[in-house]
């Protein structure tokens, strides 16, 4: 049926995470009033120099480091030359022939590696705004806010693959701290660009390029529409045309928006206002040195150290706050297998539920800490740890002071537990004889009625010891 091989490539353009624009010194941060993070050099207003904010280059390098890149020690910036309203310099400064970064790689988890061909840096464009009133109006607050461009190899052959590059892609920038990369504020934009071509054909076919996907859903769907359609068009024997596509969200369905420009159009030429970026092999070994733990290396060692299953792992290393907080919370924990899944459910459950970060609960780890030891110890057992859970999360309450005031008590004193045992026993006569003529099974019965007397305030370790006890007179 698939007589047809699909072959993306991707392009990615992340925000690194700085105070200024990367040649000026307007604010990045995002306000709602347009042109407030504006000046004569985001403008691109005769006579004026750009000068390299400098605290993108670690950031970067950090990132290209992750990928497995070479740092070039010479890189340069050039002019991209486009009339676009959205560009007030008619140009756009970028890194052309001499990028920051080359030849890395990233690996999927079926083991393929995705080839990255190069890390660039660049300013972003302004936005332009259509109102409606049919007036397109332009906003230059994000004119210059400094990017990175992440550049594949055409290694992808299913969206699938995209999606999994494209999620680490993004988990690895939040654990640098280089990028916060939200898609839906534009802070990671993924375009694809795709191809087909017959089985037995050596040569890659015409791409086309999709743009305006602002979540990974939009990538997944822009793609498969994407390849129907060329299917469609190639199965019928007419060609593709080299064109950018955008992707409506609204309608879920992809429109031609221009046709792509080739390279030599945009008529780069070495940015003359700017010198070329020189790096010591010496700063580099610094950026070397400071690099976290990477979410790969994170996941091994939680399997190893915790005994996670692979998915496991993946759900609490999927942000480096949330796996730090559960490497703190079990610290001591004995029963390790018990408590995780409070962190493969509960908590995410409460995370998702109040769209907070792990950092926003109202209880810490040391408090969570000892709810687990509790269960260690027996002295809860999961069911009402869970209730405990919940009440921490609404009022922030140290487990202790929620046990109290739920007028529990779990250390109902023994006698008192021995009268509860006594009562339902004589409650439950029927079972205890049937009990004493062999019946074992009933004794998890009797417990779960001694724990029901109880309502989780005896330690349930006491209460199963005593009914033994107490079952033999
Ligand atoms: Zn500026």
């Amino acid at each position: 049926m698939d007589e047809y091989i699909v072959t993306i490539g991707v392009e990615t353009h992340i925000q690194i995470k700085t105070k200024s624009k990367i040649f000026c010194k307007c604010s990045t941060e995002f306000t709602e009033e347009p042109n407030r993070n504006v000046c004569p050099i985001c403008m691109g207003l005769p006579g004026v120099m750009p000068t390299l904010n400098f605290e993108v280059v670690p950031l970067a390098i950090k990132t290209a480091l992750a990928l497995n890149c070479n740092i070039n020690r010479i890189s340069g910036f050039a002019r991209k030359n486009y009339f676009y309203p959205d560009l007030p310099k008619g140009y756009q400064i970028t890194q052309h022939e001499f990028p920051l970064a080359t030849s890395g790689y990233m690996q999927l988890r079926s083991g393929k590696k995705i080839r990255i061909k190069r890390i660039h840096l660049e300013e972003d464009t302004g936005k332009m705004i259509h109102d409606q009133d049919q007036n397109s109006l332009l906003d230059f607050n994000r004119a210059g806010v400094p990017l990175m461009e992440i550049v594949t190899e055409p290694d992808f052959n299913s969206e699938k693959e995209v999606i999994e590059y494209l999620e680490n892609l993004q988990r690895i920038v939040r654990y640098l701290d280089v990028s916060t990369a939200n898609m839906e504020f534009g802070e990671l934009r993924g375009e694809p660009n795709i191809s087909l071509r017959k089985k037995d054909d050596q040569k890659l076919g015409t791409k086309t390029e999709i743009k305006n996907l602002n979540s990974f859903k939009s990538i997944e769907k822009g793609i498969i529409l994407e390849i129907e359609r060329q299917k469609e068009l190639l199965s019928k024997g007419e060609r593709i045309i080299s064109v950018t596509m955008l992707f409506d969200e609204r309608k879920q369905e992809l429109r031609p928006m221009r046709k792509k420009e080739s390279v030599s159009e945009y008529r780069y030429f070495p940015e003359p206002d700017l010198p070329d970026l020189l790096l010591s092999e010496n700063f580099i070994e610094e950026i070397k040195k400071s690099m976290v733990e990477l979410p790969s290396q994170k996941l091994e060692r939680l399997q190893k150290d915790y005994g996670l299953s692979f998915e496991e792992g993946e759900i609490i290393t999927s942000n480096r706050d949330f796996a730090d907080f559960f490497e703190k919370s079990v610290d001591g924990v004995k029963n390790l297998k018990k408590v995780t899944k409070f962190f493969i459910r509960e908590i995410p459950a409460i995370l998702n539920e109040k769209k907070i970060g792990v950092k926003d609960l109202k209880f810490n780890h040391k408090d969570l800490n000892k709810l687990l030891k509790m269960i260690d110890e027996e002295k809860v057992n999961l069911n009402f740890a869970q209730d405990i859970l919940k009440k921490m999360s609404l009022t922030g309450n140290d487990p202790d002071d929620i046990i109290k005031c739920d007028g529990g008590n779990i250390s109902l004193n023994e006698k008192d537990v021995e009268n509860m045992i006594i009562e339902v026993i004589k409650e439950n006569s029927k079972e205890v004889e049937r009990y004493k003529n062999g019946e074992d099974k009933l004794f998890g019965f009797l417990v779960g009625q001694c724990m029901k007397k109880a309502k989780n305030r005896a330690n349930p370790k006491l209460i199963n010891e005593m009914l033994k006890e107490i079952l033999k007179r």
